[in-house]
């Protein structure tokens, strides 16, 4: 038993019959047989938890709580019909059951009294979680492969809390810290930063390269300094392919490790690589793992909400916070050494308030060093204000409406979609557009669905609209989902006007691709890009004028597409920070940084915003390039 166990254990008496104690990653569990020592421990528990700075937890030994189906009984009973419960899920290995209801107002009763009482009669821990508005089919699938792994997870989270604790001494503050950038150094696509100390060693995120070719695909794991059985973590900033899409891969490589993001991103990473799977990328380009790699992904993925403290090796602990760009998305803090060195890496970050997200945080604890995205970082990139792409956005659908014609938006599924969603239903309900079906192809509809599970990680007026005026601006009857391909072909032959929102946003195949080819030879509908094209993909080609394109419809036979709709782009939809935004980020950061290092942005951003940073700060400042090592302490 690791030392910090046998501490412990030595502070709990004897009749207070202590079972077992482990660790759950890093959080340590003491289980009791002592019922009426588990009911109220008298502060005892968190006498221990302000002694050894940890989170300790106290649960029931199974032997001494009520089994499954007493205990659901005894819950119905508890909590009263307008509660509307809708699922009851127990997990017993954590002594915990949930209750999905559609009032959770009612089901946890006022100052928690259902709740205090469920416990004190079944001993069983609940938690009360919202109904979810739209049913997710990925979300059941992800509880039902934790559920049917439940002991794997047992033996999992234990083993990585040994590894937390393994070298485990109080006040330790020495050492040094690197980082080398396997991918994401002056570009924007397979962002890959390793951290290395002198206890371990973490990646932050892992993502692939959407524009390139096959061989700039993948981030640099043939790097000297990366060998995939030594990462002792890795954090996933938020689910985007460039961030999130070789995850399975390294697990398919042997990571046998933790991955932690917060939960909303678990999600949407999952579902997304298995798209990835299905379709590919770009033509004839198959992923390089299999749905067995994520579900593999998710069984090793450890949940955090926004500033939630963790301690994930000997000498690093991290706190996720909001990065406002997409939902769940995560700027990541590391706590390093004891406080030898503190580093924050932004990963992509909105520091503006946009319908569905709050703006970045820009407050931390302790800062020496920030990795900043320059995405767009040069002094050029001024972005119109959200005013003058909504009008801008107002007038296409009216003028394309008012052609008969259908408006589609290559969206990327995550985040800028939902926020487009949002501006759409208002129009549409203050009557500013003329009300017309808006079709939400699988993906898209999919993540949404993800969305409506997490309304806690929403800007704060939109949970008001949801917990207290129960108005869920997703469920509006203006959307329609296309969920297979017939439909998709009914919405492309319909002769009404419509909008139709797809993915990809990048145009680098599935859906829009697909809608694209069907309207593009008739002037009277429109195209809107709202996201990033990267350099070499379609929708850059497109936004350059180009006029006919290629498609491959066999190995040596392709098709040619005329260009007759109209192509319009609309940027300040964006869910990353203009130029203006990046340096207010910078002057707002709290403390101040005395390095800066920016990375995914094209090499002339990075250099750019580097250049200003350090001219305004009088700080440090890097461009690190892919493959190049960076001592930071
Ligand atoms: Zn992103």
């Amino acid at each position: 038993m690791a030392d910090i166990l046998t501490e412990i254990k030595a502070k709990l008496p004897k009749d207070k019959e202590v079972t077992n104690i482990n660790f759950e990653a890093a959080n340590i569990i003491v289980y009791t047989k002592n019922k009426d020592f588990f009911l109220d421990n008298k502060g005892l528990i968190r006498t221990l938890v302000g002694e050894f700075k940890k989170r300790i937890e106290l649960r029931p030994d199974p032997s001494i709580i009520m089994d499954l189906e007493k205990a659901e009984k005894e819950i119905k009973k508890i909590i009263p019909k307008e509660a509307d419960i809708s699922e009851i899920t127990f997990d017993p290995q954590r002594s915990s059951v949930i209750i999905e209801a559609k009032k959770p107002g009612s089901a946890i009763g006022q100052s928690g009294e259902n709740l205090k009482q469920i416990r004190e009669k079944t001993l069983w821990v609940p938690l009360v979680k919202r109904t979810p508005g739209l049913k997710s089919k990925i979300i059941e699938n992800i509880r039902k492969v934790l559920y049917e792994n439940n002991d794997y997870r047992t033996k999992f989270l234990n083993q990585t809390g040994k590894r937390i604790y393994s070298d485990w001494v109080k006040g330790k503050k020495k050492g040094w810290v690197r980082t080398s950038f396997l991918g994401g150094g002056r570009q924007v696509g397979r962002s890959c930063i390793l951290v290395q100390t002198s206890e371990s060693r973490v990646l932050l995120d892992c993502g692939i390269n959407p524009s390139a070719n096959k061989e700039n695909t993948y981030p640099y794991f043939d790097c000297p300094d990366f060998k995939v059985n030594e990462i002792d973590a890795v954090i996933v900033s938020h689910p985007h392919l460039d961030h999130s899409a070789m995850i399975p891969l390294l697990v398919k490589y042997g990571y046998t490790g933790p991955i932690y993001c917060t939960a909303p991103t678990r999600d949407i990473m999952a579902l997304l690589a298995l798209d990835y799977i299905s379709i590919g990328f770009k033509e004839m380009q198959n992923a390089p793992y299999k749905t067995i790699d994520v579900k593999q992904m998710v069984k090793q993925t450890i949940c955090l909400n926004y500033e939630e403290v963790s301690d994930i090796t000997p000498d690093i602990r991290i706190t996720l916070y909001n990065a406002g760009h997409t939902l769940g998305s995560a700027m990541v803090h590391l706590h390093i050494g004891n406080g030898l060195h503190n580093l924050l890496y932004t990963g992509d970050f909105n520091f503006e308030r946009t319908r569905l997200l709050a703006p970045a945080s820009t407050k931390f604890p302790r800062l020496e060093t920030v990795i900043i995205e320059s995405t767009y970082g040069a002094k050029d990139d001024i972005l119109p204000t959200r005013k003058e792409c909504e009008d801008y956005l107002l007038k296409i659908i009216k003028d394309t409406n008012k052609r008969g014609g259908k408006v589609l938006m290559p969206v990327l599924g995550v985040g800028r979609s939902q926020e487009v969603m949002l501006i759409l239903e208002e129009l549409m309900t203050k009557g500013t557009i003329p009300k017309m079906p808006i079709y939400v192809q699988g993906m898209v509809w999919d993540i949404t669905a993800i969305h409506t599970a997490y309304p806690d990680f929403f800007n704060p007026s939109i949970r008001k609209a949801i917990f207290h005026e129960n108005k869920n601006p997703f469920l509006s009857d203006v959307f329609t989902h296309v969920g297979s391909h017939k439909d998709m072909q009914k919405v492309i032959d319909s002769k009404e006007p419509c909008i139709i929102m797809a993915t990809s946003g990048m145009m680098v195949g599935g859906a829009s691709v697909e809608y694209f080819k069907a309207l593009a030879e008739n002037p009277k509908h429109s195209m809107v890009m709202s996201c990033y094209q990267p350099e070499g993909s379609l929708g850059r080609r497109l936004q350059n004028g180009e006029k006919e394109i290629a498609f491959s419809v066999s190995e040596n036979r392709s098709e040619i597409t005329k260009v007759k709709c109209e192509i319009h782009t609309i940027q300040g939809f964006s869910n990353h920070s203009s130029r203006s935004q990046l340096m207010a980020f910078l002057h707002k950061l709290n403390p101040k940084p005395k390095r800066i290092i920016v990375n995914h942005g094209e090499s002339s951003k990075c250099l750019d915003l580097a250049s200003s940073a350090h001219k305004t700060f009088r700080v440090e400042t890097n461009a690190p390039r892919n493959l190049d090592g960076l001592r930071i302490r």
